[in-house]
C-alpha cells in the first residue's frame, strides 16, 4: 500500500466510491480508498435501492433527480451497468398528508422533476392492481425505479481505479492523525498513510473516527427491516414501486418475481451487533399491509428478508461538510434511508467541495454540521420520517 496520497477516503460504500470516482473525474487521482471489509458490505448492500424524487426539501429532490440521469447513463460513464429499471413510483397518502403532498409535488414540478398528482381514475389506469379505499391521494413519478447498489458501487470504484485511484479493502482505519490543526495522516493497523485530506464516509461507524479527533456528529444507526415476498405471477401483482403512507410500507419489485418491502422505522441499535435478520412478528403485519393495497399479494409466498442500518441524523438529512478547525478533514455521513439514490451527485458535490472549496453542481451548504448547533434543521412535511 502506498504510504502517501493526496486524499484518503475512509469507507468503501456507495458514497466513498462515488467520491473517489468524482475526485478522479476532477483530476485528483493520487487517492486511496480504505475499506475494512469488502466494497459495499455496509448499509449499501442492504439497500432497497429505490430511486424516487419525492422529498420535502429542494436539495434532496434535486440531488435525487440529477443523480437519476447519472444512473441512466452509468454504463457510458463507468463501463458498468447501474441496473436502473424504470417502474414508476406511487406515493399514497391519507387526508392528513394531502396538503403536504400537493405542496411537495408543486415544488418538484417547479424544479422540472417528472412528478404529478393523479386522480383515482388515472391511478386505476396506470396501476390497476392497486386497491383504492376512496379517501387517498396519489402522487406519481413516471421516471422513478430502482438500481443495483453493488453494481453501482463497483462501477464507481473500478472506473476510479482505471483513472489512477487506489482501493484497498480488508483494511481497517484505526485513526486520523491531526497535527497543528491539519490532517497529516490516516492510520491503519499496519500503516501510516501520509495525506493532507481525509474524507470520512464510513456509514454508521463514522462517529467513532470523528469523535477520536474531537468532532461530534449526531448520527445513530437505526435498524430497518426488509421483507421479501415472491409474487404470484400475473398482471394483478406486477406492480410499480408503491410507498403507502396509510399502510406503512414501501414496496419495490425485483427480478425473479420478487417484491422487497421496507417495513417501517424501527429501533436504534449498535451497528456491529444488531440482528440482521427479519423478525417474524414483522412479517405477518407486512404481508397484511401489502395485501390490503395489492389484494392479489395475499397469495404471495414469504421468501425471507434482512435488516440493515439507516445512519440517521436528527433531521434525517446528511452532513456534507468540511470540518471547521481541522484543515483537510471532510465528512459525508448520515444518509438515513435515501443515500443510494443521491450517491452520484453527492460524490460530485463532495469532490467539488474538496477540490474547489465549494460544491458547484448543487448548493449543499444547508447540509453543514453546524446546523445542529444553530437549530437550522431541514424539515419534512410528513410525520413518516423516511419521507424526509
Ligand atoms: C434496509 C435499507 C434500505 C434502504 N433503502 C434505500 C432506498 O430504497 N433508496 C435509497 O436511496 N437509499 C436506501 N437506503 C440507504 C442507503 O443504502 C444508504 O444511505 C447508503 O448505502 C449509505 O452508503 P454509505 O457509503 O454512506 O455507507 P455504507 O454502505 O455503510 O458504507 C460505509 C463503509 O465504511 C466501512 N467502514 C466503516 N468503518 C471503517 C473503518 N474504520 N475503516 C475502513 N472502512 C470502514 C464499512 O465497512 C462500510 O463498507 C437503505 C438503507 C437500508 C439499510
Amino acid at each position: 500500500m502506498a504510504n502517501t496520497a493526496d486524499a484518503v477516503i475512509i469507507g468503501g460504500g456507495v458514497m466513498g466510491c462515488s467520491i473517489l470516482y468524482n475526485l478522479a473525474e476532477q483530476g485528483l487521482t493520487n487517492t486511496l480508498l480504505l475499506e475494512r471489509d469488502v466494497l459495499a458490505s455496509g448499509s449499501t448492500s442492504k439497500s432497497q435501492a429505490i430511486l424516487r424524487m419525492h422529498y420535502s426539501n429542494e436539495v434532496t429532490s434535486v440531488l435525487a433527480w440529477k443523480s437519476l440521469e447519472i444512473f441512466k447513463n452509468f454504463e457510458e460513464l463507468t463501463g458498468t451497468p447501474s441496473g436502473y429499471t424504470r417502474t414508476g413510483y406511487f406515493l399514497i397518502v391519507g387526508r392528513e398528508d394531502r396538503e403536504a403532498m400537493y405542496e411537495n409535488v408543486a415544488m418538484h414540478r417547479r424544479l422540472g422533476i417528472a412528478s404529478e398528482i393523479v386522480s383515482i381514475e388515472d391511478m386505476r389506469e396506470l396501476a390497476p392492481m392497486l386497491a383504492v379505499e376512496g379517501d387517498e391521494s396519489f402522487a406519481y413519478e413516471s421516471e422513478s425505479g430502482y438500481a443495483d447498489p453493488y453494481s453501482v458501487t463497483l462501477g464507481f470504484a473500478n472506473r476510479a481505479r482505471e483513472m489512477g485511484a487506489s482501493v484497498r479493502d480488508g483494511t481497517n482505519v484505526t485513526g486520523i492523525e491531526v497535527s497543528g490543526g491539519k490532517v497529516t495522516a490516516v492510520l491503519t493497523g499496519e500503516a501510516r498513510v501520509e495525506t493532507a485530506i481525509a474524507v470520512v464516509a464510513a456509514g454508521p461507524w463514522s462517529d467513532r473516527l470523528l469523535s477520536a479527533v474531537g468532532v461530534d456528529v449526531p448520527i445513530r444507526p437505526l435498524r430497518h427491516q426488509v421483507v421479501v415476498l415472491r409474487r404470484p405471477p400475473g398482471p394483478d401483482t406486477d406492480h410499480p414501486i408503491v410507498a403507502d403512507n396509510l399502510n406503512g410500507f414501501s414496496a419495490r419489485p425485483d427480478i425473479g418475481g420478487l417484491t422487497m418491502i421496507g417495513a417501517g422505522e424501527e429501533e436504534f441499535v449498535d451497528a456491529d451487533t444488531f440482528n440482521q435478520g427479519v423478525d417474524m412478528d414483522v412479517v405477518g403485519p407486512t404481508f397484511e399491509a401489502i395485501a390490503k393495497r395489492i389484494p392479489a399479494m395475499s397469495r404471495a409466498v414469504f421468501r425471507g428478508g434482512w435488516s440493515g442500518a439507516f445512519t440517521v441524523t436528527p433531521d434525517w438529512h446528511p452532513i456534507l461538510d468540511r470540518i471547521e478547525g481541522i484543515d483537510g478533514l471532510y465528512c459525508a455521513v448520515g444518509f438515513s434511508g435515501h443515500g443510494f439514490k443521491e450517491s452520484p451527485m453527492i460524490g460530485k458535490a463532495m469532490a467539488e467541495l474538496i477540490t474547489k472549496g465549494a460544491a458547484e453542481c448543487v448548493d449543499i451548504s444547508m447540509l453543514n454540521l453546524n446546523r445542529f448547533e444553530t437549530g437550522d434543521l431541514l424539515r419534512s412535511r410528513y410525520a413518516m420520517q423516511v419521507l424526509a
